[in-house]
């Protein structure tokens, strides 16, 4: 381990752009595959998981992203799902997560609403009382499922109303899914006292960015890499001080950037972009936010000091109570104070 890997690793943390089903690792896979046996094609053998946790594309990549989905099928796989991911957070010092949520397609899939989202407070409590974690929720729109599945989505979110859910999102594939025609809804989730977290600038260009910001009232944006091609709007993101949610590896795998070393994060920072560092599907994209951080590190040429600051960010960034914030940012300054 280097200095700066240990440094990582010990640093109270949080994560603002990591999704739930994204977020099964082998281990949790197996678990819910254990409880499914027979009428899944995943392996439950811990060995046998982790070849078919070898993706070969991005195609693979897809097919297996919904086998896990298919093993999630009632409530007690939600709130083993999320319990064990606030296991996984924590051991990487995770203190505050918000977890992107999709109702929608557990909903969809015969999990009621009310069940469904007292499985994930379930789990909350369990984290914050076993783990000293935190948990809040975005529940996102799955773009690709359309206008009813935003409908859908924000019924659920003021239906319901979970007590961790703080923002309102929007996923999936960008290309052929404009930003546009989800503003009644983000008025609605807005109006409602949820932030406003849509993905955008992932896969497309500075436009999808712009149509964020004005049509959706983004206030904090999922990836937005593709901001590094427009000065103007780089220069607006540095301004009203609306962060970016960057995650290196998952544009890596996805091939939104051809090259590590091409990626734009160097760029945002040095144009006065706020960002934070997250991890997007950690095990689906085989990293870890520990990882993101050494990559981080490594892009920006930052030192362990630079690496707490980059932690802060997150914090200050996040929708955590002020106190909440108060508390990590002098856990993380206590820390950075002693280490070494
Ligand atoms: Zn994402």
């Amino acid at each position: 381990m280097t200095d700066l890997t240990s440094f990582i690793a010990g640093l109270p943390k949080a994560e603002l752009h990591v999704h739930h089903v994204g977020s099964a690792s082998p281990r949790i896979v197996a678990e819910l595959a254990a409880r499914h046996e027979g009428s899944s094609p995943v392996p439950t053998d811990p060995a046998a998981l982790e070849k078919y946790f070898e993706f070969h594309d991005f195609a693979h990549f897809i097919e297996v992203y919904l086998s896990v989905v298919d093993l999630i099928r009632d409530a007690e796989d939600i709130r083993l799902l999320t319990y064990e991911i606030a296991r996984e957070l924590s051991r990487q010092q995770v203190r505050y997560a918000e977890l992107t949520v999709t109702p929608y397609s557990s909903v969809r899939r015969g999990i009621p609403a009310p069940a469904f989202c007292e499985a994930i407070e379930d789990a909350r409590a369990g984290a914050r009382r076993d783990f000293g974690l935190e948990l809040a929720w975005c529940f996102d729109i799955p773009g690709e499922a359309g206008l009813p599945s935003a409908e859908e989505t924000l019924r659920i979110a003021l239906e319901q109303r979970p007590d961790g859910l703080v923002s309102f999102g929007l996923g999936g594939p960008e290309i052929g899914v404009p930003r546009p025609q989800f503003k009644p809804y983000f008025d609605k989730a807005r109006a409602a006292g949820l932030h406003s977290v849509p993905h955008a600038g992932e896969t497309t260009g500075p436009e999808t960015i712009w149509d964020a910001i004005r049509e959706l009232g983004a206030e904090r944006i999922g990836h937005g890499i593709a901001a590094a091609q427009d000065e103007r709007l780089m220069a607006y993101l540095a301004e009203h001080q609306i962060p970016l949610e960057v995650c290196p590896t998952s544009n890596l795998r996805t091939r939104a950037v051809a090259d590590l070393a091409e990626h734009p994060i160097g760029r945002l920072v040095a144009a006065g972009v706020p960002i934070s560092v997250n991890s997007d599907d950690p095990p689906m994209f085989g990293t870890t936010l520990e990882q993101e951080y050494a990559v981080a590190a490594g892009l920006l040429g930052l030192d362990t000091a630079g690496v707490a600051e980059l932690a802060r960010d997150a914090v200050r960034h996040s929708f955590r109570s002020d106190a909440g914030k108060a508390e990590l940012l002098a856990e993380i300054d206590a820390y950075h104070e002693n280490y070494g």
